[in-house]
Protein backbone atom coordinates (compact mmCIF):
# COMPACT_ATOMS: atom_id res chain seq x y z
CA UNK A 1 0.00 0.00 0.00
CA UNK A 2 2.58 2.65 1.10
CA UNK A 3 4.70 1.61 -1.99
CA UNK A 4 1.59 2.27 -4.35
CA UNK A 5 1.18 5.30 -3.10
CA UNK A 6 4.89 6.79 -3.37
CA UNK A 7 4.18 5.73 -7.00
CA UNK A 8 1.44 7.17 -7.16
CA UNK A 9 3.45 10.37 -5.74
CA UNK A 10 6.11 9.99 -8.10
CA UNK A 11 4.06 9.89 -11.00
CA UNK A 12 2.09 12.85 -10.48
CA UNK A 13 5.22 14.92 -9.82
CA UNK A 14 6.95 13.81 -13.35
CA UNK A 15 3.80 14.67 -15.24
CA UNK A 16 3.19 18.29 -13.97
CA UNK A 17 7.08 18.32 -14.57
CA UNK A 18 6.33 17.49 -18.05
CA UNK A 19 3.52 19.32 -18.70
CA UNK A 20 5.46 22.10 -16.74
CA UNK A 21 8.13 21.95 -19.81
CA UNK A 22 5.44 21.12 -22.47
CA UNK A 23 4.45 24.83 -21.56
CA UNK A 24 7.85 26.53 -21.22
CA UNK A 25 8.35 28.64 -24.42
CA UNK A 26 11.57 29.82 -25.75
CA UNK A 27 10.14 33.57 -25.29
CA UNK A 28 9.98 33.08 -21.50
CA UNK A 29 14.16 33.53 -21.03
CA UNK A 30 14.37 36.24 -23.77
CA UNK A 31 15.06 39.62 -22.15
CA UNK A 32 14.38 42.91 -24.09
CA UNK A 33 15.60 45.44 -21.84
CA UNK A 34 17.80 46.88 -21.27
CA UNK A 35 18.82 47.75 -24.97
CA UNK A 36 22.24 48.12 -25.47
CA UNK A 37 23.25 51.80 -25.97
CA UNK A 38 24.42 51.91 -29.93
CA UNK A 39 28.28 52.19 -30.24
CA UNK A 40 29.93 53.19 -33.54
CA UNK A 41 33.10 50.92 -32.90
CA UNK A 42 35.35 52.78 -35.19
CA UNK A 43 38.03 50.79 -37.08
CA UNK A 44 41.85 50.56 -36.82
CA UNK A 45 42.84 54.48 -36.99
CA UNK A 46 39.00 55.71 -35.64
CA UNK A 47 37.98 55.35 -32.05
CA UNK A 48 34.47 54.33 -31.20
CA UNK A 49 32.18 56.78 -30.92
CA UNK A 50 31.73 56.69 -27.38
CA UNK A 51 35.35 57.08 -26.44
CA UNK A 52 36.88 59.58 -25.14
CA UNK A 53 40.35 60.55 -27.65
CA UNK A 54 43.30 61.16 -25.29
CA UNK A 55 45.50 62.21 -28.56
CA UNK A 56 44.07 63.01 -32.31
CA UNK A 57 47.61 63.10 -33.87
CA UNK A 58 47.99 67.49 -33.32
CA UNK A 59 47.90 67.90 -29.44
CA UNK A 60 48.90 66.69 -25.78
CA UNK A 61 46.20 70.06 -24.73
CA UNK A 62 44.25 66.46 -23.09
CA UNK A 63 47.82 66.01 -21.17
CA UNK A 64 49.69 68.17 -18.51
CA UNK A 65 52.98 68.20 -16.31
CA UNK A 66 52.96 66.70 -13.48
CA UNK A 67 56.62 68.25 -12.93
CA UNK A 68 55.55 71.47 -13.86
CA UNK A 69 51.78 71.67 -13.06
CA UNK A 70 52.14 73.10 -16.79
CA UNK A 71 52.16 72.28 -20.38
CA UNK A 72 52.90 68.69 -21.41
CA UNK A 73 55.84 69.42 -22.83
CA UNK A 74 56.81 65.88 -24.88
CA UNK A 75 57.07 66.22 -29.19
CA UNK A 76 54.31 66.34 -31.64
CA UNK A 77 54.97 65.45 -34.55
CA UNK A 78 53.77 64.06 -37.89
CA UNK A 79 50.62 62.91 -35.90
CA UNK A 80 52.42 60.99 -33.13
CA UNK A 81 54.26 62.16 -29.81
CA UNK A 82 57.79 61.46 -28.22
CA UNK A 83 59.02 61.58 -24.89
CA UNK A 84 60.88 64.60 -23.85
CA UNK A 85 64.23 62.89 -22.26
CA UNK A 86 63.73 65.25 -18.77
CA UNK A 87 61.09 66.89 -19.13
CA UNK A 88 58.68 64.24 -16.36
CA UNK A 89 55.78 62.15 -17.19
CA UNK A 90 52.66 63.36 -19.00
CA UNK A 91 49.37 62.71 -17.42
CA UNK A 92 45.69 63.17 -18.72
CA UNK A 93 43.80 66.40 -16.85
CA UNK A 94 41.03 64.05 -16.71
CA UNK A 95 40.52 61.58 -14.15
CA UNK A 96 39.64 58.31 -14.77
CA UNK A 97 38.70 54.55 -12.66
CA UNK A 98 37.44 51.66 -14.54
CA UNK A 99 38.29 51.93 -18.24
CA UNK A 100 39.14 50.60 -21.21
CA UNK A 101 42.30 52.03 -23.04
CA UNK A 102 43.67 51.60 -26.69
CA UNK A 103 47.12 53.20 -26.50
CA UNK A 104 49.80 52.44 -29.63
CA UNK A 105 53.49 52.55 -28.88
CA UNK A 106 56.75 52.42 -30.43
CA UNK A 107 60.18 52.39 -29.18
CA UNK A 108 62.91 54.10 -31.19
CA UNK A 109 64.83 52.25 -34.26
CA UNK A 110 68.16 51.49 -33.79
CA UNK A 111 68.39 51.84 -30.46
CA UNK A 112 71.54 51.75 -27.96
CA UNK A 113 71.21 49.62 -24.35
CA UNK A 114 69.96 46.56 -22.61
CA UNK A 115 68.13 45.75 -20.16
CA UNK A 116 65.58 47.90 -18.41
CA UNK A 117 67.72 50.36 -20.68
CA UNK A 118 66.66 49.66 -23.83
CA UNK A 119 63.43 51.63 -25.18
CA UNK A 120 61.36 52.04 -21.67
CA UNK A 121 58.16 54.06 -20.88
CA UNK A 122 55.06 52.72 -19.23
CA UNK A 123 51.56 53.31 -18.85
CA UNK A 124 50.63 54.30 -15.11
CA UNK A 125 46.75 53.52 -14.73
CA UNK A 126 45.11 55.90 -11.66
CA UNK A 127 48.79 57.72 -12.00
CA UNK A 128 49.61 54.27 -9.96
CA UNK A 129 50.05 51.02 -11.35
CA UNK A 130 52.20 50.67 -14.61
CA UNK A 131 52.12 48.56 -17.36
CA UNK A 132 55.49 48.25 -18.70
CA UNK A 133 56.70 49.52 -22.23
CA UNK A 134 60.12 48.34 -23.06
CA UNK A 135 61.75 46.55 -25.69
CA UNK A 136 61.86 42.79 -25.61
CA UNK A 137 61.88 41.80 -29.09
CA UNK A 138 65.42 39.94 -28.33
CA UNK A 139 66.77 42.23 -25.81
CA UNK A 140 65.85 40.21 -22.26
CA UNK A 141 65.41 41.31 -18.73
CA UNK A 142 63.59 40.24 -15.37
CA UNK A 143 60.48 39.07 -16.53
CA UNK A 144 57.92 40.53 -14.47
CA UNK A 145 59.61 43.78 -16.00
CA UNK A 146 59.55 43.00 -19.49
CA UNK A 147 57.42 44.63 -22.26
CA UNK A 148 53.61 43.30 -21.02
CA UNK A 149 54.31 43.04 -17.63
CA UNK A 150 52.32 44.89 -14.52
CA UNK A 151 55.84 45.92 -13.24
CA UNK A 152 57.50 44.11 -11.03
CA UNK A 153 53.89 41.83 -10.22
CA UNK A 154 52.89 40.20 -13.22
CA UNK A 155 55.01 38.77 -15.78
CA UNK A 156 52.96 38.82 -19.36
CA UNK A 157 51.74 35.22 -20.31
CA UNK A 158 53.95 34.98 -24.05
CA UNK A 159 56.08 37.49 -25.15
CA UNK A 160 53.93 39.37 -28.38
CA UNK A 161 56.49 41.97 -29.09
CA UNK A 162 57.17 43.33 -32.07
CA UNK A 163 60.87 44.99 -32.98
CA UNK A 164 62.31 47.83 -31.86
CA UNK A 165 61.15 50.62 -34.38
CA UNK A 166 57.31 49.12 -35.02
CA UNK A 167 54.43 50.33 -34.01
CA UNK A 168 52.54 48.09 -31.28
CA UNK A 169 49.67 48.21 -29.56
CA UNK A 170 47.83 47.77 -25.77
CA UNK A 171 44.17 47.21 -25.26
CA UNK A 172 43.59 46.97 -21.77
CA UNK A 173 40.42 46.65 -19.23
CA UNK A 174 41.02 48.12 -16.18
CA UNK A 175 39.32 47.75 -13.02
CA UNK A 176 39.62 50.08 -9.85
CA UNK A 177 40.73 49.30 -6.73
CA UNK A 178 37.81 49.80 -4.37
CA UNK A 179 37.99 50.86 -1.07
CA UNK A 180 35.70 50.65 2.11
CA UNK A 181 34.37 53.42 4.51
CA UNK A 182 37.95 53.01 6.71
CA UNK A 183 40.25 52.98 3.80
CA UNK A 184 41.24 49.61 3.73
CA UNK A 185 41.39 47.40 1.00
CA UNK A 186 37.74 46.53 -0.39
CA UNK A 187 38.81 44.82 -3.48
CA UNK A 188 41.91 44.95 -5.79
CA UNK A 189 42.35 46.62 -8.94
CA UNK A 190 42.21 44.26 -12.29
CA UNK A 191 43.33 44.07 -15.39
CA UNK A 192 43.32 42.53 -18.43
CA UNK A 193 46.08 43.20 -21.32
CA UNK A 194 45.88 42.13 -25.25
CA UNK A 195 49.97 43.09 -26.51
CA UNK A 196 49.31 43.26 -30.42
CA UNK A 197 46.02 41.24 -30.08
CA UNK A 198 47.67 38.80 -28.08
CA UNK A 199 46.36 38.04 -24.08
CA UNK A 200 49.18 39.03 -21.70
CA UNK A 201 47.69 39.64 -18.40
CA UNK A 202 44.27 37.81 -17.76
CA UNK A 203 41.98 39.70 -15.04
CA UNK A 204 45.43 39.81 -12.64
CA UNK A 205 44.68 41.18 -9.16
CA UNK A 206 47.35 43.77 -8.33
CA UNK A 207 49.07 43.71 -5.23
CA UNK A 208 49.45 47.12 -4.91
CA UNK A 209 50.92 50.35 -6.52
CA UNK A 210 53.47 49.77 -8.29
CA UNK A 211 57.39 49.87 -6.23
CA UNK A 212 60.89 50.26 -8.05
CA UNK A 213 61.97 48.51 -4.59
CA UNK A 214 60.21 46.38 -2.09
CA UNK A 215 56.34 45.30 -2.06
CA UNK A 216 53.42 47.27 -3.18
CA UNK A 217 50.46 48.15 -0.33
CA UNK A 218 47.52 49.95 -0.79
CA UNK A 219 46.41 53.17 0.40
CA UNK A 220 43.10 54.44 0.00
CA UNK A 221 42.24 56.67 -3.26
CA UNK A 222 39.65 57.66 -5.76
CA UNK A 223 39.69 58.20 -9.50
CA UNK A 224 43.54 59.80 -10.71
CA UNK A 225 44.78 60.69 -14.34
CA UNK A 226 46.17 58.31 -16.92
CA UNK A 227 50.03 58.50 -17.05
CA UNK A 228 53.03 57.48 -19.72
CA UNK A 229 56.11 57.44 -18.26
CA UNK A 230 59.35 59.30 -19.22
CA UNK A 231 62.17 56.76 -18.93
CA UNK A 232 65.00 59.02 -20.59
CA UNK A 233 64.04 57.19 -23.92
CA UNK A 234 62.36 58.32 -26.80
CA UNK A 235 59.36 56.16 -27.22
CA UNK A 236 56.71 57.26 -29.26
CA UNK A 237 52.57 57.23 -28.74
CA UNK A 238 49.93 57.84 -30.95
CA UNK A 239 46.11 57.08 -31.49
CA UNK A 240 44.89 57.22 -27.41
CA UNK A 241 41.36 56.34 -26.55
CA UNK A 242 39.58 55.38 -23.66
CA UNK A 243 36.40 54.44 -22.53
CA UNK A 244 34.88 55.15 -18.99
CA UNK A 245 33.45 51.92 -17.79
MG1 LIG B 1 58.75 51.67 -17.45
Amino acid sequence: MKNTLLTLALLVTLTSLIQAQQKAKPEDTEQWTPVPVKVDPGNATKAPSDAIVLFDGSSLNKWMSPKTNGAAEWTVENGIFTVKPGAGNIRTKEKFADCQLHIEWRTPAGIKGEGQDRGNSGIFFMEKYELQVLDNFTNVTYSNGQAGSMYKQFIPLVNACRKEGEWQTYDVIFTAPKFNADGSLDTPARITVLHNNVLVQNNVSLKGPTEYIGQPAYSEHGALGLELQDHSHKVSYRNIWIRKL
